[in-house]
């Protein structure tokens, strides 16, 4: 059985990387604050575990409650492959740092930074000394090392969760049975969070005009393919533990694995 749990999995890149994982061999995790009912009714129709929990990630004692649950479902002896997918994130609050709205960053730093910490936490204690394949993969953003004008708390909180990435894999490194960790920049994807980008208001986020852009120019991917190319390859052992990846370094190696070019 391989188990992956999922969060962000209503919309967007979440969604999309579950709908992929809803096959038969897998158990499957999902959190966000709303049900997604398709999925749930998908895996049901192919009778895929899903365990579908609401919860509000920016809140530590519900990101707690949540990883914890997950793992008194878990069954350890049972499984063939884990991961973990630390997908969930918040753009807001966009503003200049002048006038930016202090209790929604805390929420922001929580759920895009500290809950990646709490679940990774957990899962390294419960699946510690099992000899199997074990990921945990960070989603992280280019945010994290180019900086916009408007959005200091994105990227500190993506440029944060790239060195805690290093960080664990450096633990991981030093252990015998290691979690691979490793973070993602996905690229430009369309989803819900690129149409919050392009609605901002420009004196907020003086760079809109070039997301206004690169969209009419067709240029965003969109969430399937980028959980295509995350699925196939989330195992693979060419990825470093501790590293930041991009999108375009997952491709390459999916095209040394013979899939045919995207
Ligand atoms: P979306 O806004 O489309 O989806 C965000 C997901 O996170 C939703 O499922 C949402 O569910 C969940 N979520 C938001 N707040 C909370 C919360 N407080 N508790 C639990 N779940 C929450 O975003 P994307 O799919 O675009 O983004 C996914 C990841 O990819 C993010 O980490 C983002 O930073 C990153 N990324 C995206 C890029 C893009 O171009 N789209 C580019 C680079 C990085 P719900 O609202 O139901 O709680």
């Amino acid at each position: 059985m391989n188990y992956y749990i999922i969060t962000g999995a209503s919309r967007g890149i979440g969604q999309a990387l579950t709908r992929k994982l809803i096959v038969p061999g897998n158990t499957l995790f999902a959190v966000s604050r709303t049900l997604n009912e398709d999925l749930i009714e998908l895996a049901s129709s192919l009778n895929v575990p899903l365990f579908y929990f609401e919860a509000d990630l920016s809140i530590r004692e519900e990101a707690e409650n949540f990883i914890k649950s997950v793992f008194t479902k878990i069954k350890l002896a049972e499984f063939d492959r884990i991961a973990l997918i630390n997908n969930a994130g918040m753009l807001e609050p966009v503003s200049p740092i002048k006038s930016i709205d202090f209790a929604l960053a805390e929420k922001h730093l929580h759920l895009n930074l500290l809950t990646p910490m709490i679940l990774s936490s957990v899962f390294l204690t419960e699946t510690a000394g099992l000899d199997i394949p074990k990921v945990i993969l960070n989603i992280s953003s280019g945010a994290s090392f180019n900086a916009y004008s408007g959005w200091s708390v994105y990227c500190s909180s993506k440029a944060g969760l790239d060195m805690f990435t290093q960080v664990a894999g450096l633990e991981q490194n030093a252990e015998l049975q290691p979690t691979k960790v490793f973070a993602l920049a996905p690229g430009i994807i369309e989803t819900g969070m690129q149409e919050l980008i392009r609605t901002t208001d420009e004196s907020l986020f003086p760079e809109r005009d070039k997301f206004i852009r690169l969209y009419e120019e067709g240029k965003l991917s969109n969430p399937e393919d980028i959980a295509y190319i995350i699925l196939n390859t989330i195992f693979n052992y060419d990825i470093v533990t501790g590293s930041v990846v991009t999108i375009d370094q997952l491709k390459e190696i999916m095209y040394t694995l013979g899939f045919p070019k995207m």
